[in-house]
């Protein structure tokens, strides 16, 4: 048994992790005067957060008409009616609200003439359940929201005495016998301390995974903890399979262009100089959901008609716009552009093409955002003591395919909703929980097992193996053979976990230990995304599959439940939620608006 010495803390709530959802829920929490502590491995404000641009999805009726019923509807279209509906409720419907909240928060939103909250048009939001023009529900602090966002609610957090720490890593769950989580056991990077914090309730605001794929417009700390953490407690993942490519990632770099580009009027051509959108989605051409767009845009590269030298990619054409607006506006993408391609928007196009950027699935939670472990009897028990929100949680909200700023409004609707839930829940008199010796030294076990590996396999040379195949094998399209090869090799890259090679030993600014640490959590996520996408046999949202090209609601109208221990995914499913909070006669939508129909555009 490893020996290590550490110190203890005692908290109601721990959130782990300081992106908008994190800070969302540490401030909720504190402003109830609960002893709240957020733990982060990077500093507060260079959370992924921090590089969201596009904007925040609510239906504030800023630029003409809208409501949240609408909001509501093409969130359900958006999923391909797979996502949970009475969670898609609560985010339309508090949707507004929690942007109100942020403004006076003190979020620096850009402002219309009248000095309203400025909204731009975004991918598959529309008016009239799908039948009317596309609405400007965005809203947007230029093209920097998610800065704007994040460093508000980090001094909003500091101001109602949330703490702070600060590079600590969070290594894994505390659990009871009995299932219930106590605490979390968190390394610092900075002078090599180890920390037990002991909790009522812990949070996990971890994020994505998109780095367990070679390109994406994620940050290279985008490494599923979260879902590393829960599947080695034995808990299950939900819906891995579907994920986002953004069709805007500049060729080569990975580096994101906002859907606001589209948004404010750009548009997508092909070699031919077509803007070929048209053809694919004659209602809201290249304001068409991600999904679909970035499917034609994989075509049309396939039938040879993608630009450049290699003709591997499109062009993303904003040149005709004036360029005050693009200075106002876009000013983020447009020095991306120049630094990442090269290219002056203002004159040129810029090389684009679909790069992965949002993971769909993750830990499994109902709407507050309490933490779910399927059982045969009951398909939304909830975990005692465990609760996660943002990226790394699957409520279902975005189901199949997110919409385009419907993640931002999901981070603060629900790390308001968790906070709303804790406050219920937690009893600040009763004594903080003890985890026992036993879960202590298992996650110090395993931390020691990692720090002292000494197999034949590098790091970073398995990483970039897992990346590959993962890029490779679980792509915008997807077919029966590429999947089994994809699921065969996946399970021998996991294998190879056993055989890590770790140089550095020393536990004080060791990033060596920190990457193959993380490595281990990228590791369960890919596993499940590839299993769940080969077990699949039908096409829903960002799951596009070859073999099996129509959606079956019959049959996979279900959320996938993945079990991973070490090599194996264990596979199960639970029904979709598919009644809503409210019905017609209660103010809430009419059932028959959201009754699955064919998903066009
Ligand atoms: C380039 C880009 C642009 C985007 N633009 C938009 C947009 O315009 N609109 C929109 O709606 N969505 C957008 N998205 C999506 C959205 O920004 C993300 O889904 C969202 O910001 C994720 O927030 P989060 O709170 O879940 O986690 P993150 O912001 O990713 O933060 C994760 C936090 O967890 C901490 N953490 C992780 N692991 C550990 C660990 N082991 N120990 C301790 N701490 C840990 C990190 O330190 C960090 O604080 C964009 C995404 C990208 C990549």
């Amino acid at each position: 048994m490893a020996a290590y010495e550490y110190e203890t803390h005692d908290y109601d709530v721990v959130v782990v992790g300081a992106g908008g959802s994190g800070l969302r829920a540490t401030l909720g929490m504190a402003e109830q005067g609960l002893r709240t502590a957020c733990v982060t491995k990077v500093f507060p404000t260079r959370s992924h957060t921090v590089a969201a641009q596009g904007g925040i999805a609510a239906s504030l009726s800023n630029m003409g008409p809208d409501n949240w019923q609408w909001h509501m509807y093409d969130t359900v279209k958006g999923s391909d009616w797979l996502g949970d509906t009475d969670a898609m409720e609560y985010l339309a419907r508090h949707a507004p609200a929690a942007v109100y909240e942020l403004e006076h928060y003190g979020v620096p939103f850009s402002r219309t003439e009248e000095g309203k909250i400025y909204q731009r048009p975004f991918g598959g939001h529309t008016t009239e359940f799908g039948e009317g023009p596309p609405v400007q529900r965005t809203c947007a602090a230029a093209d920097r929201t998610g800065h704007a966002i994040l460093h508000t609610l980090y001094g909003q957090s500091l101001k109602n005495d949330a703490e702070f720490f600060i590079e600590y890593f969070a290594i894994d769950l505390l659990m009871s016998d009995d299932g219930v989580c106590q605490g979390v056991l968190c390394w610092k990077l900075d002078d090599g301390t180890m920390h037990v914090f002991n909790a009522k309730t812990v949070v996990l605001a971890t994020g994505g995974y998109g780095r367990a794929y070679f390109s994406a417009t994620s940050a290279h700390t985008c490494t599923g903890d979260g879902g590393g953490m829960v599947a080695r407690a034995g808990l299950p993942l939900q819906d891995m399979e579907f994920v986002q490519f953004h069709p805007t990632g500049i060729y080569g770099s990975g580096c994101l262009i906002t859907e606001g580009a589209r948004g404010e009027g750009g548009y997508l051509t092909n070699s031919e100089g077509e803007r070929f959108m048209e053809r694919y989605a004659p209602t809201y051409k290249d304001l068409a959901p991600r999904d679909y767009v970035s499917r034609s845009m994989t075509m049309e590269i396939r039938e040879g008609r993608g630009v450049g030298e290699h003709g591997d990619h499109i062009h993303l054409n904003l040149s005709h716009l004036p360029k005050e607006a693009l200075a106002e506006r876009l000013p983020g993408i447009s020095e991306s552009a120049k630094i990442f391609a090269g290219v002056d928007v203002t004159k040129e196009p810029i090389p684009v093409l679909p790069t992965v950027h949002y993971n769909m699935g993750g830990i499994p939670t109902n709407y507050w955002g309490e933490v779910l472990n399927p059982t045969e009897g009951n398909p939304n028990a909830v975990v005692p003591g465990l609760m996660a929100v943002g990226e790394a949680g699957c409520a279902s909200v975005h189901g199949a395919n997110r919409l385009g700023s419907n993640s931002l409004i999901d981070l603060v609707v629900f790390g308001r909703a968790a906070a709303i839930r804790a406050g219920k829940t937690i009893n600040p008199e009763e004594s903080t929980p003890r985890p026992s010796a036993a879960s202590i030294d298992k996650a110090f076990d395993r931390f020691d097992s990692v720090r002292h590996a000494d197999g034949g396999t590098p790091t970073a040379e398995l990483r970039l193996e897992m990346q590959r195949t993962m890029q490779e094998d679980a792509a915008v399209f997807r077919a029966s053979k590429t999947l089994a090869e994809g699921k065969e090799k996946m399970t021998a890259i996991a294998g190879k976990l056993s055989d890590l090679k770790v140089t550095d030993r020393s536990l004080i600014w060791n990033s060596d230990l920190m990457e193959s640490l993380e490595l281990t959590n990228l590791m369960p996520n890919a596993l499940a995304t590839i299993v769940g996408a080969e077990a699949r046999k039908e096409s829903r949202g960002a799951h596009a599959h070859e073999d099996f090209s129509e959606r079956d609601d019959e049959n996979w109208r279900v959320h996938s439940i993945a079990r991973v221990e070490d090599t194996k995914v264990d596979l199960t499913y639970r029904p979709v939620i598919v009644d809503p909070l409210t019905v017609e006669q209660e103010g809430g939508i009419e059932l028959k608006r959201i009754a699955p129909k064919e998903r066009t555009f």
